[in-house]
């Protein structure tokens, strides 16, 4: 089976072939844990997590490293103001360790109900702080690097291919400079690779810059290193110089991953990554997320309005990660009636028949034979750009034939295959969250036909109400009774 991309870097899709054949090394840039992540950051990280889930579909070895952003990610693009952590601390009224340290807690606990698989490297920033100050070394000693008041700079006039990645139109950029450009800076694009804590004040986060990294006769100085540097500095320590695929929001093409190749080339003058993958943006009710707008959902919001995190899954892998999002309550509750249904029919392997069938009949009922091809046509739909929307329809598909036909002829081993492979690929806990019932209210079902059967319907629906309060509704049809969860199934 091909697996296909659309790639940033040539703005195509692409096949993807790895560097080592049946492995991946991926990078994600992870959050600036000084807030609860947002569902915008949450939908961008559940459309890696599928990548992966992906991948190893395809028996690929995924290696993937996650950055944890602690220190450096300041408010402004151009290296200008506050430390977001920082800023987070003063408004929390705490340090900026306690709370890069809180809000990473918060991140993992989100990643953890949202089912992801957890990057098997989750790097904080300030840990990789001596990787940081190598690669200016190494930067420095090609030429590439200059100091100025606030700190040490990359030049990016050094780097002839630096606007190629994101197509800027470099001239423009500096006609239209913004008040905040640094007029010491040689080039408008040029960015921090560590910034100089400013006289006089103390930092939460900072640590001194080595003598051999600064121009002779500078003091003594603490700093602390720019945002971008992390990230190459990280996948570099963990990954080596070239990774197969490097994912993030398309806000990060034209600054922060054009910064992160143009540092890691000129240092290792090799190519930094062959795939690169940018999720489009989720807005909520059509407008930009952002915390003046009252729109700022985090996770624990929908699961305060009744939302499971699940659901949000569903309504994150309903949308192509390519095609911006719109998060309107009224989707999340259908994609929350979606999941219902799913594992209502999740639910059917638990009251189905014998599975074993003659081979005569295996091959003579097709819908069977298509349940069976089921999980291949999901994974293709997948492996095409991540196809999400088309893989659902697939499952949506299967599973009407599947309610179209009577319990018996359900084939068990087949339904409990492709389930399998939806857990697998999509996160969504579909065997996990549908237990089968216990014997009593089993007992409870054949109570409560008898007494349909001999039209005591009073005695029928008590039992029914009994059955709803066990979270459990009864379909009749074709015959036969089918139990249901009720809505109230938590993940
Ligand atoms: P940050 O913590 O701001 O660095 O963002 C973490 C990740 O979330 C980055 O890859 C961003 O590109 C991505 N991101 C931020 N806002 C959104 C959004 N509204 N929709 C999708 N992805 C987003
Ligand atoms: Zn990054």
């Amino acid at each position: 089976m091909t697996l296909k991309f659309h790639n940033t870097l040539s703005g195509e899709i692409d096949e993807f072939k790895p560097q080592t054949p049946g492995k991946a090394l991926i990078y994600t840039c992870g959050p600036t844990v000084y807030d609860y992540a947002t569902i915008g950051n949450l939908a961008s990280y559940i459309y890696w997590d599928t990548l992966v889930r992906v991948l190893m579909a395809n028996n690929y070895q995924v290696v993937r490293v996650m950055n944890i952003t602690d220190v450096g990610h300041l408010t402004s693009d151009a290296d200008e103001g506050e430390d977001k952590l920082e800023k987070g601390a003063k408004r929390d009224g705490k340090n900026a360790w306690e709370i890069a340290s809180f809000y990473t807690k918060a991140f993992i606990s989100d990643i953890n109900q949202l089912n992801f698989i957890q990057p098997q490297y989750l790097a904080k920033a300030s840990d990789y702080i001596p990787d940081q100050l190598n690669l200016i070394r190494k930067l420095k000693e090609k030429g590439y690097t200059y100091q100025i008041d606030d700190g040490i700079y990359f030049d990016t006039s050094k780097f002839p291919t630096y606007a190629d990645f994101a197509h800027l139109d470099l001239d423009a950029q500096k006609a239209g400079a913004r008040v905040e450009f640094n007029p010491e800076k040689r080039n408008h694009s040029d960015f921090a690779l560590w910034k100089f804590t400013p006289t006089g004040t103390k930092r939460d986060m900072e640590w001194e810059a080595p003598s051999d990294l600064l121009d002779s006769g500078t003091q003594k100085v603490m700093g602390f290193p720019g945002w971008h540097l992390e990230c190459s500095a990280i996948s570099m320590a963990i990954l080596g110089e070239t990774l197969d695929i490097h994912t993030g929001g398309i806000d990060h093409i034209p600054v922060h991953h054009t910064n992160e190749i143009a540092q890691s080339e000129a240092a290792n003058g090799v190519k930094f990554c062959n795939y690169w993958l940018h999720n489009e943006f989720l807005k909520v009710n059509g407008t930009k997320i952002s915390k003046s707008l009252g729109n700022y959902f985090t996770l624990s919001d929908l699961v305060k309005k009744g939302f499971s995190p699940l659901d949000f899954r569903m309504f994150v892998l309903q949308g192509n990660y390519r095609n911006e999002g719109n998060f309107t309550f009224e989707g999340l509750q259908a994609a929350k009636n979606r999941l219902l249904n799913w594992r209502n029919i999740a639910a059917l392997r638990h009251q189905t028949h014998d599975t074993i069938k003659s081979d005569a009949d295996t091959n003579q009922d097709e819908k069977t034979v298509s349940l069976y091809a089921t999980p291949q046509a999901l994974i293709e739909a997948l492996n095409d750009d991540l196809g999400t929307p088309e893989g659902l329809k697939i499952i949506d598909d299967a599973f009407s034939t599947l309610l179209s036909k009577k319990l018996a002829s359900i084939n068990q081993a087949a339904l409990i295959q492709l389930l399998q492979t939806i857990d697998d690929v999509l996160g969504l806990k579909l065997l996990e969250t549908t237990p089968d019932i216990d014997d009593e209210t089993k007992q409870f079902i054949i109570q409560r036909n008898t007494f349909r059967d001999l039209k005591q319907w009073d005695k029928a629906d008590e039992i029914r109400n009994q059955l709803l309060d066990r979270g459990i509704v009864l379909r009749d049809s074709q015959n036969e009774t089918i139990w249901e969860y009720s809505n109230k199934v938590s993940d």
